[in-house]
């Protein structure tokens, strides 16, 4: 079993699942060389580094809400980096070692688990080049089970993924990423304008210099903020998804299976969701 944590979604599978998942906005960033010379594969990807580069590329690309160049110096010259800059939400993990959706040993929104869930085992932000590697460190995951027999489906053959459900996934994903571009453009948008205080976002500097620490979060009621802000949704519809994820806070808070860390977070959730209910949000920049 893989749902051992519950997913990363794209931003528009976020709105759609508030009634499921408690969810935080995710800001991430990924590094690659300009150039396919300066590029250094990993040793599982030097097989096909030259396949393994240009799709990681193609598919930074297509994910990234921003993109902005650096040069470094490397080996006593300098290399010119592409830094990809990512949106998503990140469903909060509110029982430990498994996700929230899952019901016994089933998926409990099987009919509208997320896309990441319907490319199990290949990623869709991941290069197909890599699909061999992917699966096969997938398969010797502890705990995983993977059928294995002769009887279990064909997903990967000569390389590429045959599977027609994850391949429907992947350019499923790309298309979302496409429709939600206005609305990740206008989140980097107020990054880079920098309002501090509370209840407004990190600035773009600083989730670019803590990268390296891994993911940032914030609370998921920005970026449906922002989505009123600039009209792709109603301040009913943005009030309303607040509400949701009130009432799915509350259901967590209630489970006895929600553990002490989870309990805490969700509790600071939950006074600031109410308080934007009360007070609405103050902070509107033009964009
Ligand atoms: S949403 Fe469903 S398929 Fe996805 S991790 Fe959760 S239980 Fe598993």
């Amino acid at each position: 079993m893989c749902c051992n944590r519950s997913p990363e979604v794209e931003l528009s599978e976020a709105a759609a699942l508030a009634d499921v998942f408690v969810l935080r906005l995710m800001f991430r960033l990924y590094w690659l060389p300009r150039q396919l010379s300066d590029y250094v594969a990993p040793s599982e990807d030097a097989a096909n580094a030259r396949a393994v580069f240009y799709e990681k590329k193609r598919l930074l690309s297509a994910f990234a809400a921003h993109q902005s160049s650096v040069k470094v110096r490397r080996d006593r010259k300098a290399v010119e980096y592409t830094k990809y800059f990512m949106i998503s939400a990140l469903a909060l993990d509110t029982r430990l070692g498994a996700c929230s959706a899952l019901n016994g040993e089933r998926c409990g929104i099987y009919d509208r688990r997320p896309l990441s869930c319907r490319s199990v085992p290949f990623h869709y932000s991941r290069a197909e080049a890599l699909a061999e590697s992917g699966l096969k460190a997938f398969v010797e995951t502890t705990g995983y089970g993977c059928d294995t027999s002769e009887t279990a489906p064909i997903v990967l053959k000569n390389g590429q993924i045959v599977a027609s459900d994850m391949k429907t996934a992947r350019s499923e994903a790309i298309a979302m990423v496409e429709r939600d571009r206005r609305w990740s453009e206008a989140i980097v948008r107020r990054m880079k304008a920098g309002t501090q205080g509370p209840g407004t976002l990190p600035r773009l500097q600083e989730v670019e210099a803590g990268a390296h620490f891994g993911a940032t979060t914030t609370s998921m009621s920005l970026a449906w903020q922002i989505a009123a802000d600039v009209g792709l949704i109603g301040s009913e519809e943005c009030n309303r998804l607040i509400k949701l994820q009130l009432t799915v806070i509350d259901r967590d808070l209630a489970a006895s299976r929600c553990s002490p860390d989870a309990r805490e977070t969700l509790a600071g959730m939950r006074a600031e969701y109410q308080n934007h209910l009360h007070v609405g949000h103050a902070i509107v920049l033009n964009d």
